[in-house]
């Protein structure tokens, strides 16, 4: 059987066109980041594939390195997409530097008469960027529908496939027999639709998936200062003291408040406050583990949960906050209030988080009623 090779890119490029339509109405519902950049890959792969058409004419010194650099950019845009699964930012400088060494090794071979100018560095990089796409598809994390694996298994497969082309076009050469029946464009072309299908299958799940999970990274967040709100803090402070119990492991809370906060407002306006509130914020961030919690608790209170952390190293990061704040008072001429700090540790108060909360408050209340800009250890239980 002799596949037509320009039937093949027309029938993709219908393809393309169709999926490309589809997954742009799903884009504007969802805002989802990879399925834009699938739409932006549709878009690489659709004027690549037109550029190709041009081959055997005039144009071809053209638009041959045009398609190998287009394709290339669709291969990156599908690995940029699988990383912004995973939060990853885009691959800026890998994507540059794929599509313009691309471009250049195929100005560099006589791509006027030579359809497979610059071959070997085109057939790299798209297996490199469909390989890189696949590890990153395969890596996502529970939040995802078990589909990922099936359209990371499909990436994997092109990129197997991509890098058989490579391998053999090293070994025989466009011409080659081998090449030509199972590697060359007409092959690949109905690869590429059939793994197009795929895609579409996995498109919807896994940009709901990434539009449920922004909303929900959203709903647990205070839209102030980023931390976690209340809710969300009290939630995974009772299951991360429920984890450590069976582990007995100490904990350790703090809950703060920031002195006389309403003299900010009232001085400097609630602009101001609102920054003394987020520099606090900071200043707790960048004192403690990525593995503590940090929530904002009401208006300018705030609460941390340090698991395996004893009470004086809970006030040790009372103290560390201390000076991050002084420090950016310094450095930004924020106003920043000092702030008082009820501290207490889950070996005094038993696991139980409502306790260990009440227990701290009534040092915070102590340490306001001693003059504020303090620390007060709770008192141990009776
Ligand atoms: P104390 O030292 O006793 O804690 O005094 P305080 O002034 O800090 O406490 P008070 O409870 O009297 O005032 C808290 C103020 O915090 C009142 C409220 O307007 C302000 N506040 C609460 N939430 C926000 C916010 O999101 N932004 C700003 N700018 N102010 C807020
Ligand atoms: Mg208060
Ligand atoms: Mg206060």
């Amino acid at each position: 059987m002799v596949l037509d090779i320009t039937t093949l890119r027309v029938a993709l490029g219908v393809v393309a066109l169709t999926q490309l339509l589809l997954f742009y109405a799903s884009f504007r519902r969802t805002r989802s980041s990879y399925n834009g950049w699938w739409c932006i890959a549709l878009l690489f792969f659709l004027s690549g594939n037109l550029a190709f058409l041009l081959n055997g004419t005039p144009h071809q010194v053209w638009a041959n390195p045009s398609g190998n650099v287009l394709l290339v950019g669709g291969a990156f845009s599908v690995w940029t997409g699988a990383r912004s699964l995973r939060m990853l930012p885009p691959p800026k400088w890998q994507f540059a530097a794929a599509c313009g060494i691309t471009a250049l090794a195929s100005v560099l071979e006589s791509p006027g008469y030579n359809t497979w100018s610059g071959g070997l560095v085109y057939l790299g990089f798209m297996t490199l960027g469909i390989a890189l796409a696949s590890r990153d598809l395969w890596l996502l994390d529970s939040s995802y529908s078990h589909v990922h694996k099936s359209m990371a298994l499909a990436a994997g497969f092109l990129a197997a496939y991509y890098f058989c082309r490579l391998s053999v076009y090293v070994v025989e050469g466009p011409t080659g027999p081998n090449f030509r029946l199972y590697f060359g464009p007409a092959m690949a072309s109905l690869v590429t639709l059939i793994l197009l299908v795929a895609v579409s299958f996995s498109m919807t799940a896994l940009s709901n998936d990434q539009l449920i999970n922004r909303l929900s990274e959203r709903a647990a967040r205070d839209n102030l200062t980023g931390l976690l709100n209340r809710g969300t803090f009290l939630e995974l402070a009772t299951k991360e003291l429920q984890r450590l119990q069976t582990t007995s492991l100490v904990a350790s809370l703090i809950l703060a408040d920031l002195d006389h906060f309403k003299t900010i407002n009232d001085e400097y306006g609630h602009a101001a406050g609102d920054a003394a509130l987020q520099a606090f914020a900071v200043a707790c961030t960048e004192s403690v583990r990525s593995t503590d919690l940090v929530g904002r608790y009401g208006g300018e209170e705030f609460i941390l949960l340090l698991p395996g952390a004893s009470q004086e190293r809970a006030e040790g990061i009372a103290a560390d906050i201390n000076r991050a704040l002084a420090e950016t008072k310094r450095l930004a001429g924020i106003h920043i209030p000092t702030a008082s700090y009820g501290v207490t540790a889950s070996s005094y108060d038993g696991v139980d988080l409502s306790a260990m909360i009440a227990a701290a408050d009534a040092a915070l209340y102590q340490a306001k009623s001693l003059g504020r800009n303090r620390v007060v250890r709770a008192a141990p239980h009776p």
